[in-house]
């Protein structure tokens, strides 16, 4: 089966040229041309991969970002971000927002299959969660909920395994308060309870995991990030 890719384009001749060449080139296609139904349609219709424009009416190409990386049924779909400049574009990259790469506008069209394919092609392990996870002398066993530090097993409650797992399997990506709110809280949590909760978790898993607890790093006025090597 090839890969369905969601289109997010609000320019109709861009929206065009890039829905005929990857239907071109036998991927199955979604177009919208707006931002507020894309989160939703994600959710829906699962697509391998998210072409998201950066500017779009409704909800921009950022915001889109976030609700997708911060839902657990979209969280691990790959975005290219369609933007117009590349200062946006490493601005973008820098938020650590989850876009895992870029096209420039304007682009060829060889230049964005190239990084399409790219794209897919890294993100196809990914596709099956890992149930383990090792690094150093943590351990994390996910279809147990259970976490060792030097074989030791560490007791944690389930938020903080969670907030863990979010942490563990970020791939060293930055993850604001809020992602980690929308991952571990959920999404309806993370308009009402405050961001600070997230540092208190924080705190007392650093704590519990003793030795392995410093891979927790903050980013200061942003968030988190957890040092995989
Ligand atoms: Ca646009």
């Amino acid at each position: 089966m090839e890969a369905k890719i969601l289109v997010v384009e609000d320019e109709k001749d861009i929206a065009r040229m890039i829905d005929y060449n990857l239907k071109k080139e036998g991927y199955r296609t979604i177009l919208l041309h707006d931002g507020s139904y894309a989160a939703m349609t994600a959710g829906k219709e699962r697509p391998d991969l998210i072409l998201l424009d950066l500017m779009l009416p409704g909800l921009d190409g950022l915001d889109v970002c976030r609700r997708l990386k911060a839902d657990a049924k979209t969280s691990r779909i790959p975005i290219i971000m369609l933007t117009a400049k590349s200062e946006e574009s490493d601005k973008i990259l820098g938020l650590g927002l989850g876009a895992d790469d870029y096209v420039t506008k304007p682009f060829s069209v060889k230049e964005l299959l190239a990084r399409v394919q790219a794209v897919l092609r890294r993100a196809r392990p990914a596709t099956v969660p890992a149930d383990k996870f090792k690094v150093g002398t943590l351990e994390l066993d996910i279809s147990k909920v259970e976490a060792r530090v030097k074989g030791t097993a560490v007791e944690l409650t389930s938020k903080e395994f969670e907030l863990l797992k979010a942490l563990a399997f970020s791939d060293g990506r930055v993850l604001s308060r809020e992602d980690l709110l929308g991952k571990v809280w959920g999404m309806d949590a993370a308009l009402e309870v405050e961001t600070r909760t997230v540092d208190v978790h924080v705190g007392t898993l650093r704590k519990k995991l003793k030795s392995e607890g410093k891979r927790i790093i903050t980013v200061k006025n942003y968030g988190y990030r957890f040092e995989g090597q």
